[in-house]
């Protein structure tokens, strides 16, 4: 089995994150790290190639973005993926999510060029963006199935089956590989990389792609050909002191309760 795994690098949420002056995120002069939700996605493709005996099956960490992009994809070699690839080209900077999906499409595609790609596994959602759209978008571009939003994966041969928990109803589905399935954080702890995990990692293949080695043109993707654009943003207001509602006469208690109810806590 040949799966691929995206894995996006985000800004660091509890770092201090700022914007260009373009109004895009600032991903290359903040910590970044591997989005919090696509490790997730890493575990499920360790544990469907552990599910398949190891031998065989090749996981494939896939990343777009900046030089500093190679840190998500050398996290998931960390934790057990047996290669990676990092797409990089300044022209990328500022894609939105069809460019996005233009791109990982191009790279599976290329991934799968010796061995056909059986699985492309997403997170529910990245950690910055958070539009949840990639995955539907890959699928779309490769004519695949999306199955999406799983938090129980079995397999069995090329049948996939997931269960899917929506706002009202779970929902299994069933489904015939190849397809893009998205993860959820209901579908189980992600490992962390073990010391093994870390030194065996720096020996692990990483390849470099440019957007001419994907065949895409430039003017496809970028801040230029975006369909949404960021007009303008407001930095968050400095927290205040809280309020301390001191109880020396015994009348805390009503203090308090007036406080939550101005606030409609209750
Ligand atoms: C209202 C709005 C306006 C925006 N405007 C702009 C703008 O003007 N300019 C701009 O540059 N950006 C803009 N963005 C952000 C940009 O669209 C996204 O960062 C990007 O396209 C990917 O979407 P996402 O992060 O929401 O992915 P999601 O769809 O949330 O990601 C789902 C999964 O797809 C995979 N994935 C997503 N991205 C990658 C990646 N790069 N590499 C590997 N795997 C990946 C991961 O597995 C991830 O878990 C905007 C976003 C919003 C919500």
């Amino acid at each position: 089995m040949n799966i691929v795994v995206c894995v996006k690098y985000v800004p660091d949420a509890t770092a201090d994150r700022q914007f260009e002056s373009d109004n895009t995120v600032d991903r290359v002069g903040v910590d970044g790290l591997l989005s919090e939700l696509d490790e997730y996605a890493v575990e499920q493709a360790l544990q469907l190639k552990e599910k398949a005996g190891g031998e065989g099956t090749t996981v494939t960490a896939l990343t777009v973005g900046p030089e500093k992009a190679v840190d998500a994809v050398r996290k998931a070699l960390q934790m057990g993926a047996d290669q990676g690839i990092h797409v990089v080209d300044d022209a990328i900077a500022g894609s939105d999510a069809p460019a996005t999906s233009l791109v990982l499409a191009k790279a599976v595609e290329k991934a799968g060029a010796d061995a056909k790609v059986d699985l492309v596994v997403c997170g529910m959602s990245s950690t910055d963006a958070d539009m949840s759209v990639v995955p539907a978008m890959l699928a779309e571009r490769l004519n695949l199935p999306q199955v999406t939003l799983a938090s129980v994966i079995e397999t069995q041969g090329d049948q996939v089956r997931v269960k899917r928990d929506g706002d009202t109803a779970t929902e299994v589905i069933g489904a015939t590989m190849p397809l893009v399935l998205s993860v959820t954080d209901q579908s189980g702890e992600a490992r962390y990389p073990s010391f093994k995990g870390i030194m065996a990692a720096k020996k692990k293949p990483l390849e470099t792609w440019s957007l001419a080695d994907l065949g895409v043109d430039a003017g496809q993707v970028g801040l230029s050909v975006a369909w949404t654009e960021v007009a303008e943003t407001t930095a968050r207001p400095p927290r205040t002191a809280g309020e301390i509602v001191k109880d020396e006469d015994g009348s805390g208690a009503t203090a308090l309760a007036e406080f939550l109810a101005a606030k409609k806590f209750i």
